[in-house]
């Protein structure tokens, strides 16, 4: 990695039409059409690019493009050496601008933007030194990983030394951690049986198409009707035995409300409910699950570690679910999958969308690998849309990721596709306005 320069950044705003056919419906995203602000860094190196996004539903995705716009101003002209060498301080310049950060800070459509700069620069991190982004992290020295982690607002929690004893006590035993995920990879979910907009029939086909995929875990979208919500549960129940099912209310309830239907669906043994109510309100989450016995996930909704933070100290959540693209990229990632070791609670990311699956697998390995060291109750949600526009898509057997192998951090996105979905100039927006 030498004197590689960021010559200039390219962003665009992405749409596929997903809504046209309820994917990726819930109680209250109803009608997403799953979008990217995407970013491309360009270097002096021939064909050296870092591939960047963060995860948008359609409408405002050009708010995120126009934060993308003014926070790249700050990779522009750097080394990337320059960068990695202190990463803290460069995510430190994009969160910490002292107008913009009026925005946020550390939540909302600037983070989100922050997110899609870092995760391109950390790609272009892993293809320089032409491996997988969890493989750079694997390798990674502790004191380099604890140097990418904003400590600030957590170190109440985890201090940077503690964090640091955390990472060498869990060295010992990573080569058969290693060996144990190239043999079965890593253990997933499949969240495309139980779409909210799905008739039960569709839902019923699909889970038997996944049983016969040999996946164990399966999440139902809840919050409608309450009746029809029984009838789903027990439709997925009965189709899948002694499996694992998980819901999601992405938010749709207040918080008795939520103990109420919670403890109505009971029947149908959740292994989580996932967002029962508003994604701030962490007493709530506390009481939810206090209340009911049923474990609580929460995370996709989740702005910044220190968020993060008061959920695993509050005892509010059973599951932690990181988002790659809503946590301010890798570098607040890292701090989220320390915190939540440190707290014993297993991390199960937020994943679909586009780009999501592509990225979170590599967080997971590397939790598994140097965090958490454990597989215990750890399972990476899956969606099986989109897949086919990245150059090194997600793979999966047997309801597992398997070790992505490709240099980078999995996001570079076809040209053919930017070309058709760039928003609202691209040849499909163009032909299906
Ligand atoms: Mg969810």
């Amino acid at each position: 990695m030498h004197n590689i320069q960021i010559t200039g950044a390219r962003l665009l705003d992405l749409r596929f039409p997903t809504s046209r056919e309820s994917i990726g419906s819930d109680a209250v995203n109803k009608d997403p059409d799953y979008s990217a602000a995407y970013c491309i860094l360009d270097t002096n190196q021939a064909g050296l690019h870092g591939y960047g996004l963060t995860f948008t539903l359609g409408r405002g995705t050009e708010l995120c493009v126009e934060a993308l716009r003014y926070l790249s101003r700050f990779a522009v002209g750097r080394s990337l050496e320059e960068i990695t060498a202190d990463f803290n301080a460069f995510s430190n310049l994009l969160t910490g601008d002292t107008q913009f950060r009026w925005l946020g800070p550390e939540k909302g459509v600037i983070h989100l933007a922050t997110a899609a700069l870092l995760n391109a620069v950390w790609d272009l991190y892993a293809r320089a030194e032409g491996v997988p982004l969890w493989q750079l992290l694997a390798g990674m020295p502790v004191e380099q990983l604890l140097n990418a982690v904003d400590f600030r607002y957590i170190s109440d929690a985890l201090p940077r030394e503690e964090a640091g004893e955390l990472l060498r006590a869990r060295a010992a035993g990573m080569e058969q951690r290693l060996e144990r995920l190239r043999a079965t990879g890593y253990p997933a979910y499949t969240t495309s049986v139980g779409w909210f907009g799905f008739s039960d029939e569709k839902i019923a086909a699909l889970c038997d198409q996944a049983l016969a995929e040999g996946w164990e875990y399966f999440k139902l979208k809840v919050g409608g009707e309450p009746a029809s919500d029984l009838r789903r549960a027990r439709l997925v129940r009965q189709k899948i035995g002694g499996r694992k099912l998980m819901m999601d209310a992405n938010q749709k309830w207040d918080v008795c409300e939520a103990i109420e239907r919670t403890r109505a669906l009971a029947e149908a043994d959740p292994w989580w409910m996932e967002e029962p109510t508003s994604p701030d309100d962490i007493l709530g989450h506390a009481r939810i699950r206090r209340e009911t016995g049923v474990r609580i996930a929460t995370g996709e909704h989740c702005q910044n570690r220190v968020m993060f933070k008061q959920l695993l100290q509050a005892g509010a959540i059973d599951v932690c679910q990181i988002d790659s693209c809503r946590l301010g990229g890798v570098n607040e990632n890292i701090a989220v999958l320390l915190l939540a070791a440190k707290f014993g609670v297993p991390v199960c990311p937020h994943a679909g969308g586009v780009g999501l699956c592509e990225y979170v697998q590599h967080l997971s390995v590397f939790d598994y690998l140097r965090v958490s060291a454990s597989l215990d109750d750890r399972v990476i949600e899956y969606v099986g849309h989109l897949h086919e526009h990245f150059t090194d898509p997600v793979r999966i057997r047997n309801g597992h990721y398997l070790l992505p192998e490709k240099p980078g951090y999995s996001a570079e996105i076809y040209p053919e596709t930017l070309a058709t979905y760039n928003y609202p100039q691209g040849t499909y927006w163009r032909l299906n306005p």
